[in-house]
């Protein structure tokens, strides 16, 4: 086992994966902006490395920088949290090459997932069911036209190298498709520095099904069942839950089986999850993140596991600990994302807060890096914490969530806080039975 780790990260997932380390009895080192100087990360850890300037490019994603901070701690591997460095192959290579170990799959399935086409062609061939659409990606109007004619409109271009929900475009028609292509290529050129799209059936009402899996690399696998994150805003997820309130078990193990299966012949490392569309009973395959999700607690909650433990035990080289037999979902769990924004449009607001209280109690969970007195950085996602409750079903994990988002106090900025409080309200959000464009029509509806 290692005897130090370095985290590649800040906020709310920095501490989280040191708080595993302590558990685990080994010594944290944490790196830091300028700006991050007074962060809880660089508090909790057992040293901290000041790594560069603000902006994340000069920081958080040097490469050079956070190599160098593991050569001046002796820190023997880096976990890289989500976002930053987390799933790029050619800092996995570096480190590599330094003698570090990357808490994380192998550098060859992150390039491979990291390419949307590449990507959805090895889940093909896996035995994962994939979204309808172009097979490889398509550069002229001409074959889009042409493809869009056979799966049938609407569609959706999409960016291969795209991610965060960015460089997507919906063509409703024929008469839609031209602008729709152009703009998608463009965007994903401006964004991306690569114009390469794809083409895909854009499905009307489906829900966002998620399937975390866990591989060894030798060949062994398990899935720890889905999250349902179907509410979300411009792509992006906003709550989460396990397990989903529209699946069924023999859905569940049907669908779970697969991608453990999957990623057992793909001799994946570490943690994952393969992204669905679900509609009418069907799963199909969108994307699949290599690396920890924002949203992993949910399903810890309710498997009773520690997924960064088993992330740090596996890169290690020691056995996997989960035995898929022993996985049996306990319960319901629901994950709020609190973001220091301003509704109804969502301004990022960073900025002092004044005042902070965190819910506590049974099956309550604050995973946070804020302080009373605390600066939110501009520099950075708005993302200040997660709150995740837990209950016997999803009644009572609802009535939880409305409890603990009440006990919660941040005083100084605006959150997200009052939005999750009124849609609680909502009978349809009760009845978990949206689509993953409800939100956007309901935000459309109540906040203006
Ligand atoms: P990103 O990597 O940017 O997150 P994804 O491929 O995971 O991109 O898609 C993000 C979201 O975009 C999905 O959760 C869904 O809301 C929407 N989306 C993607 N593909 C389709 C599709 N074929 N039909 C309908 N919605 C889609």
């Amino acid at each position: 086992m290692f005897d130090k780790i370095l985290i590649a990260n800040r906020g709310e997932i920095a501490l989280r994966v040191i708080r595993a380390c302590r558990e685990m009895g080994i010594a944290s080192v944490a790196v830091h902006s300028t700006a991050d100087a007074d962060a809880m990360h660089v508090r909790m850890a057992d040293e901290s490395v000041c790594i560069g300037p603000p902006p994340s490019m000069s920081s958080y994603l040097s490469m050079p920088a956070i190599i160098s901070a593991c050569e001046i701690t002796g820190a023997q591997a880096i976990h890289p949290g989500y976002g930053f460095l987390s799933e790029n192959a050619q800092f996995v290579q570096m480190v590599e090459d330094h003698g570090l170990t990357f808490i994380g799959p192998r550098a060859e399935h992150i390039r491979i997932m990291g390419d949307k086409i590449t990507a959805k062609e090895t889940a093909a061939e896996l035995g994962i069911p994939v979204v309808p659409g172009s097979e490889g990606g398509v550069d002229s109007v001409e074959d889009a036209r042409e493809i869009a004619a056979e799966i049938g409109y609407p569609v959706i271009i999409k960016a291969t190298a795209g991610g965060g929900g960015r460089g997507m475009k919906v063509a409703k028609d024929a008469a839609g498709l031209d602008v729709a292509f152009r703009t998608a290529r463009a965007e994903a050129k401006a964004a991306f520095g690569n114009p390469d799209v794809y083409i895909e059936k854009y499905l009307q009402k489906p829900r966002h099904i998620e399937v975390q899996v866990f591989g060894d690399g030798q060949g062994k696998a398990v899935h720890l069942g889905e999250r349902d994150c179907s509410l979300q805003r411009r792509h992006q997820k906003v709550l989460e839950e396990a397990p989903g309130p529209t699946i069924t078990a023999e859905q569940r193990e049907r669908i779970g089986r697969t991608c453990a299966d999957a990623m057992a012949k793909l001799g994946y490392a570490g943690a994952g999850t393969i992204e669905f569309l679900f509609e009418d009973g069907a799963f199909y395959f969108i994307e699949m993140n290599t690396r920890l999700q924002v949203e992993h607690p949910v399903t810890e909650a309710v498997f009773d596991v520690d997924l960064v433990r088993e992330q740090i035990r596996v890169a290690a080289g020691l056995p996997m600990e989960l035995v898929q037999d022993d996985l049996t979902v306990r319960g319901h769990a629901i994950e709020v994302r609190i973001n220091a924004e301003k509704l109804p449009n969502f301004t990022p607001c960073p900025g002092r807060v004044t005042q902070y209280h965190a819910p506590g109690g049974l099956g309550v969970r604050i995973d946070s890096a804020i302080y009373d007195g605390y600066t939110i950085p501009p520099y950075y996602d708005s993302l200040i914490g997660k709150l995740i409750v837990h209950g016997r079903d999803r009644p009572e994990a609802l009535a939880r969530l409305d409890r603990a988002l009440g006990e919660l106090i941040v005083d100084g900025v605006d959150t997200t806080v009052p939005l999750f409080r009124r849609l609680l309200r909502d009978p349809e959000i009760k009845a978990g039975t949206y689509s993953i464009h409800w939100l956007e029509r309901w935000l459309a509806k109540n906040l203006t």
